[in-house]
């Protein structure tokens, strides 16, 4: 079934199919809302928004952990046309101020009494409701325009992590966000019957569009969680067939003791960062789980991905996702070059900024600021940030290469690869190294890259961490590193 709009889709799917379980909680209460629940409550939510005054167009911005309620005002805000502008829940004040100011939200959704403060404080005028707020009497709350939508409205403004310079709000319309979900439905046979174990935050893309809204644009079901506990998510593997993780998720399932529960579902996927292809191989080979890695960002939702049937390979993120195309900038003699992608999921440019809007842009195709190679049977690799691209002595050195070479080894837990200011090499190859069950083996280490790596491409020096940091999403901060 195509719908114009997700929230359009949504709808049918939940008058065609009442009485199912859309979504169901993980842990706690064990709630459970189904087509008909969601149908109701999201319409409630919509008319006590408008009640708010808040009208199609107008941002509602969304701070809250995971729960029924949170997700039933996100859906109200889309449903009623609002512009949702989702912040992680843990956001500092500052970063929450930045963003509300951004978007002189008419409404916020927030769970906390502390950020509740925070916002009435910070911004002029501010309506910050409970989520909770928006499903109290219900009885005098209709709205008879609901879903009205068109595919050219905006949707959903996603802000950036601002890894390199200030965060900036990527603006999904309606079309765009179909456009991901149906790639998804395609690429994935995502079926009525799939149920997905959700519990990734709703915050960031890979949650909330492919995780939260593919779920509902399937007409299928999720478990959601309010934060990952592995043994929360492997009790649930029962009734389950999909989960959505972080490599880092991965890592914590790995060591669990219990990854090999997994295997009960037809596909387990991850992205968002670099899975090391060691640990993928660990999956296959001692679990039996071979986990499908794709890729995407904020400003473009998934676009390339491994495939569902054929080989899925360990270190690569597969192929161009249905309706997008992939093209490398600017090779240079390695076949290493900038990813620009192009594709209906696209957003449609970035919040209050077209000069910064402009520069990613080149006739419909995206500049990804993401270094990757093609393989002789088209396979794509993500070889790293363009910014994390190691100048020394001249030579380009790619942190993810040497990451996945001295991953390898059995004594490193994880690895991470920076250039350093060198007055002699412009910069120095460095390496920080978090060790698996023990300190690693430096000497080892320096053997391997010695026998694996060109000259130049070695760490000049090993720093031994307890762990690496990390945002929300499993990422790497390398600017913290030092
Ligand atoms: P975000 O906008 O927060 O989703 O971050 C997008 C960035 O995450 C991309 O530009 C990549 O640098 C990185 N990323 C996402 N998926 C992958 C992947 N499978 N492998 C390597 N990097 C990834």
């Amino acid at each position: 079934m195509i719908g114009r709009t997700l929230p359009h889709v949504w709808s049918r799917r939940w008058s065609d199919e009442p009485d199912g379980p859309v979504l169901l909680e993980g842990d706690g209460a064990r709630s459970v809302l189904n087509g008909d629940a969601l149908a109701q409550q999201t319409g409630v939510a919509a008319a006590r928004l408008a009640g708010y005054g808040v009208t199609p167009g107008e941002r509602v911005l969304w701070s809250c952990a995971t729960s029924l309620e949170a997700i039933v005002g996100l859906i109200g805000a889309l449903r009623l046309g609002a512009v949702v502008v989702p912040v992680n829940p843990s956001a500092s004040r500052s970063e929450l101020r930045y963003v509300a100011r951004d978007v002189d939200p008419s409404v916020s959704l927030v769970d906390r009494a502390e950020r509740r403060d925070w916002l009435c404080e910070d911004l002029e005028d501010a309506i910050v409701l409970h989520p909770d707020d928006l499903l109290k009497s219900a009885s005098d709350a209709s709205v008879a325009d609901l879903d009205t939508a068109v595919p050219a409205d905006d949707a959903l403004i996603v802000y950036t992590s601002g890894t390199t310079g200030e965060p900036k709000g990527a603006v999904h319309t309606h079309g765009s966000l179909l456009a991901g979900s149906l790639a998804l439905q395609m690429a994935w046979d995502w079926h009525p019957h799939d149920r997905l174990l959700l519990a990734l935050p709703l915050f960031h893309v890979h949650g909330l569009c492919a995780g939260l809204f593919g779920t509902l644009a399937a007409g299928s079901s999720a478990v959601i969680f309010e934060r990952f506990v592995p043994a929360q998510v492997l009790d649930a593997v029962g009734e389950s067939t999909m989960f959505f993780g972080v490599p880092t998720m991965y890592h914590r399932l790995a060591e669990s003791g219990r990854a090999a529960e997994l295997s009960a579902l037809r596909l387990c996927v991850s992205g968002s960062a670099p899975l090391p292809a060691d640990l993928w191989r660990r999956f296959h080979a001692d679990w039996g789980v071979s986990v499908l890695e794709r890729y995407g960002m904020s400003e473009t939702l998934l676009t390339l991905s491994n495939p569902l049937h054929g080989e899925r390979r360990p270190g690569s993120v597969g192929f161009p996702l249905p309706g997008v195309e992939a093209a490398i900038a600017h090779a240079d003699e390695a076949g290493v070059g900038e990813l620009m992608v192009r594709g209906p999921s696209l957003c449609r440019g970035y919040w209050n900024r077209t000069p910064a809007s402009e520069a990613m842009w080149h006739d419909g195709w995206f500049a990804t600021g993401d270094l990757a190679s093609v393989g002789d049977d088209d396979y794509v690799s993500i070889r790293g940030r363009r910014t994390e691209l190691i100048i020394t002595g001249g030579h380009n050195v790619y942190p993810a290469e040497v990451e996945a070479v001295l991953g390898r080894h059995p004594s490193v837990g994880e690895i991470a690869i920076i250039g350093l200011p060198s007055a002699e090499w412009g910069e120095s190859v460095t390496a920080f190294v978090v060790g698996r069950d023990g300190e690693p083996d430096i000497d080892a280490l320096a053997l391997l890259a010695a026998q694996e790596l060109t000259s130049y491409k070695r760490p000049r020096e090993f720093r031994v961490v307890d762990s690496l940091p990390r945002n929300a999403m499993g990422k790497v901060l390398r600017r913290d590193l030092p």
